[in-house]
């Protein structure tokens, strides 16, 4: 599983994870699934007609969440401190596994408390840990890192800081030298582990109380944690700086929105998930045609998480996709259509 090569050659990387059955599938479905894994890189979907699928990587329901860390999350902090930027994207219907995959259980602290906290606090933790050794080899150059870091959730194409809900509708704006940034956004900054971990549990229950009021399921919106990284160093007599941003993407559920039959906000709504999430597929695949030297128009303007992470895809950047799917029957349509969106973000 921990390839050092897996970055080689692709700016992008596609991972499947499979989530164990739950008990509402297991009492409609038995053990009924609707895909069979092949091998570490090989997925099929066992409907009519039967599809394999290929990936960087398919993770079955066994692989544990330190083990998705060591594969995704290291090469990702490693590129950041490096000073490129990464974007890492949880994909999949709701219920299957997105935010398990990004936070996991946070509640009981970082890692060391829970086997089953996610990604988020186990990237920082490593994040805080490399600056640390980084620091001490290149003392003599009197290397330093900050780390400033927002939240917000975008909901039907607005943009709602989590860690000021008195917030609304912030404003995306482009600067030649700052880049692409949102406007009045809260940014604190973390020295550890600890102060990020903090912010994410605030922002959460922001998010919870936002759409209770708003009467929406947190489902329906996609939430983006950032963190810009800054570090300064001197050699002969010059001081160099270096930006990177890390950002981390728990996306909308990818499940059909009905738009038939729906009307005012939610069809609005409905439209607007729909609309981001396939200007996020049309973008990534255009990443991976220009890899292959094919200069295609990247629509990064149609949507609103396509503009703003407009800096982070492309170029240097790496972006990891996680796909998250059921393996049951009942989700056999869905987990199909994710496989799909999945695939095309790997090949043109
Ligand atoms: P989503 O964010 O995509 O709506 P969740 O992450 O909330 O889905 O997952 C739905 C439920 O399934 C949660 O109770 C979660 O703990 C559980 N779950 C998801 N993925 C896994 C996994 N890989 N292993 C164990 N439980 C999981
Ligand atoms: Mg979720």
């Amino acid at each position: 599983l921990e390839d050092p090569s897996f970055w080689k050659d692709h700016n992008v990387q596609v991972i499947i994870r499979v989530r164990p059955l739950n008990s509402t599938e297991v009492s409609l479905q038995g053990n009924n699934r609707c895909v069979r894994q092949d091998s570490c890189q090989s997925i099929t979907w066992t409907g009519h007609p039967e599809s394999r699928f290929t990936f960087d990587l398919v993770a079955d329901e066994y692989v544990s969440q330190e083990k998705l860390f060591k594969v995704a999350g290291v090469p990702m902090v490693d590129n950041c401190v490096s000073g490129y930027n990464s974007c890492m994207f949880a994909y999949g219907q709701t219920g299957s596994g997105k935010t398990h995959t990004m936070l996991g259980d946070i509640e009981g602290g970082t890692r060391r408390h829970s086997v089953n906290c996610g990604m988020t606090p186990r990237v920082f933790e490593y994040l805080f840990s490399k600056i640390q050794k980084e620091k001490e080899a290149r003392r003599e150059e009197k290397l330093q890192f900050t780390c400033k870091c927002s939240f917000l959730e975008i909901y039907n194409e607005q943009i709602l800081d989590l860690l000021d809900p008195s917030s609304v509708n912030l404003q995306i704006r482009e600067d030649l030298k700052k880049g692409v940034y949102v406007e009045n956004l809260t940014e604190f900054e973390v020295t550890s582990a600890r102060d990020v971990l903090q912010q994410l549990l605030e922002g959460a229950a922001n998010r919870k109380v936002a759409s209770t009021n708003m009467n929406r399921a947190s489902s329906r919106s996609h939430s983006v944690f950032t963190c810009v990284i800054e570090s300064k160093w001197e050699s002969q007599g010059i001081t160099h700086h270096r930006f990177s941003r890390l950002n981390l993407v728990d996306l909308a559920g990818s499940e059909r929105q009905k738009s038939s039959g729906a009307e005012g906000e939610r069809l609005k709504e409905a439209t607007n998930i729909n609309k981001s999430l396939s200007t996020l597929g049309l973008v990534i695949m255009n990443l991976v045609g220009i890899s292959n030297k094919k200069a295609l128009h990247v629509p990064y303007r149609d949507s609103k998480l396509t503009f703003l992470l407009q800096d982070s895809l492309g170029g240097n950047s790496k972006t990891i996709i996680i796909a998250n799917i059921s393996p049951s029957n009942c989700c056999a349509f869905e987990t199909l259509s994710t496989l799909k969106f999945a695939q095309r973000a790997k090949f043109i």
